[in-house]
């Protein structure tokens, strides 16, 4: 079954699963997103410990460069004693420059004398535009360092000015970003081997219930109609979707089952004439063939017989070619009143023959845009209904109404007219709610279904309104001219 579905309906070879699809797809956007959190948490950290230890290095610095302008306090002997001792209290390291580079005095080992190195701190400080109370400073990275640099005394002619230039080992910035991102690492690999998990049960509940509606479509396919597609345990498209295939199998049940009927209804409208035929035949050869008038009368039923034979022959034709959508519509521009009338006019054997009545009341000028055949036999349809099916008086009322824009064609006959539970399915092709009934117009048990296709096919507004022992009234509402 799957290899020859597949075999008919190439487009279904997509090899990988709708469950791969889901679980692939839930797990690599969660890969995704754990990716771009981790990258963006590192980022966000290594700048808040930046801008942290920025901060602490300028206050640090204020702090020391106010101590050290306030001058040395007498309990220490000299600047060099005093640099060192705020070292220890700030835990930086501090030192003091002239202009050209030289260390006036540092708490440093590794502070050396370099013009280079002054005119690279000239050069920052210049640069920076973050001034105190007392002036320009600049704080900056270098390498694992956060560097403080301000002017204690501008430089002059005569004085190479003195500068303090702090310096603080951050390279615990650098551990700490490790230590988070190895702990979100850890994090991430448990979110992920979750998410892999989860992702894997959350593409199993998608696609169970369509697992299982496949299952039964197959066999649906089989045409076994009592299965039950069920969706109600899962989301609202589910439910919808199993309503759409109970709605379907409900459907091609139906039509299962009409079509069965029609076989059965077909063969037996034929079997019927053509027995008929056969034995009129036959009497004509046996019994009938010298006596005139019993031949003719014999030869007549033939001929009736045959003319059944045709109608329903060409009824089935119009309606299967209605229904496949072959038939084209040939729209042409008429009047309908004079159209209506020249059709009842046809039926006036009907008068004569049966002593029936058709009473019409049409609006003239009536202008539609349809086509004429086909509704000539909705209209021919409907009038040999009414005529079928009315009461002892054998009165028919035909009318057509003109309104805005609208024209209401009715037919009512005095009938049983028709139950409530019948009035649906009567449009449906072969249903007859009374089979014995007898009939002047010859009736195929097709000729709602050929009414409804036609107003179907046009578009135009039609049903019934009848309730038992009151008649029946069809109607159809044509769209016209002004
Ligand atoms: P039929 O050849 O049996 O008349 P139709 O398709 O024309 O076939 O009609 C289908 C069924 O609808 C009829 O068998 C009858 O039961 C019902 N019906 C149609 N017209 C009328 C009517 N005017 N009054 C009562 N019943 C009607």
């Amino acid at each position: 079954m799957k290899n020859t579905l597949r075999q008919t309906y190439k487009h279904k070879r997509n090899s990988v699963s709708l469950f791969f699809w889901v679980w692939g797809g839930i797990s690599l956007l969660c890969l995704l997103l754990i990716f771009v959190f981790s990258v963006s948490q590192r980022w966000t950290l290594e700048n808040t410990l930046r801008q942290q230890a920025a901060l602490d290095m300028t206050s640090r610095g204020q702090e020391i460069k106010r101590q050290i302008a306030d001058g040395v306090p007498a309990e220490f002997a000299d600047e060099e004693e005093y640099v060192k001792h705020l070292s220890l209290t700030y835990a930086v390291e501090i030192s003091l420059l002239d202009g050209d580079g030289k260390v006036l005095c540092t708490s440093s080992s590794e502070m050396g004398t370099s013009i280079e190195y002054i005119d690279w701190i000239k050069g920052k400080l210049y640069d920076s535009a973050a001034t105190d109370s007392n002036g320009r400073f600049a704080v900056y990275q270098t390498g694992k360092d956060f560097a403080y640099a301000c002017i204690l005394r501008a430089e002059t002619d005569s004085d190479a000015g003195r500068y303090l230039y702090i310096v603080k080992d951050v390279s615990y910035m650098d551990s700490v970003a490790g230590e988070v991102g190895l702990r979100t690492l850890f994090s991430a690999s448990f979110v992920f081997v979750l998410a892999f998990v989860v992702s894997a049960a959350i593409s199993g509940m998608f696609t169970k219930p369509i697992s299982e509606m496949q299952e039964k479509a197959k066999l649906l396919a089989k045409r076994d109609f009592t299965v039950d597609f069920r969706g109600e345990d899962y989301g609202r498209e589910i439910v919808e979707l199993a309503d759409t295939l109970n709605f379907a199998r409900d459907e091609l049940s139906k039509t299962d089952k009409m079509q069965k009927e029609l076989i059965a209804n077909v063969s037996h409208d034929f079997k019927t004439p053509l027995t008929m035929i056969k034995a009129y035949a036959s009497m004509i050869v046996e019994i009938s063939g010298e006596d005139k008038a019993k031949r003719e009368k014999h030869a007549g039923v033939i001929i009736d017989e045959a003319d059944r034979l045709t109608a329903l022959v060409e009824d089935l034709l119009d309606l299967s070619k209605l229904q496949s959508g072959i038939t084209e519509l040939n729209k042409e521009k008429f009047d309908l009143s004079e159209y209506v009338a020249a059709t009842v006019e046809n039926l006036e054997y009907l008068k004569e023959k049966h002593g029936y009545k058709i009473e019409m009341a049409l609006d003239e000028g009536v202008l539609i845009e349809a086509d004429k055949s086909k509704i000539g036999q909705v209209i021919y349809n409907l009038i040999g209904n009414a005529v079928n099916y009315t009461g002892e008086d054998k009165k028919v009322y035909v009318a057509l109404k003109k309104g805005d824009r609208v024209a209401r064609f009715t037919v009512r006959d005095t009938g049983e007219g028709i139950p409530e539970a019948e009035k649906g399915g009567i449009w449906d092709r072969y249903y007859r709610s009374n089979q014995s009934h007898k009939r002047p117009v010859q009736g195929t048990g097709l000729g709602l279904s050929i009414v409804r296709q036609v107003l179907e096919r046009h578009g135009y507004r039609f049903g019934v309104d009848s309730a038992v022992g009151e008649g029946s009234t069809f109607y159809v509402d044509f769209p016209c001219e002004e």
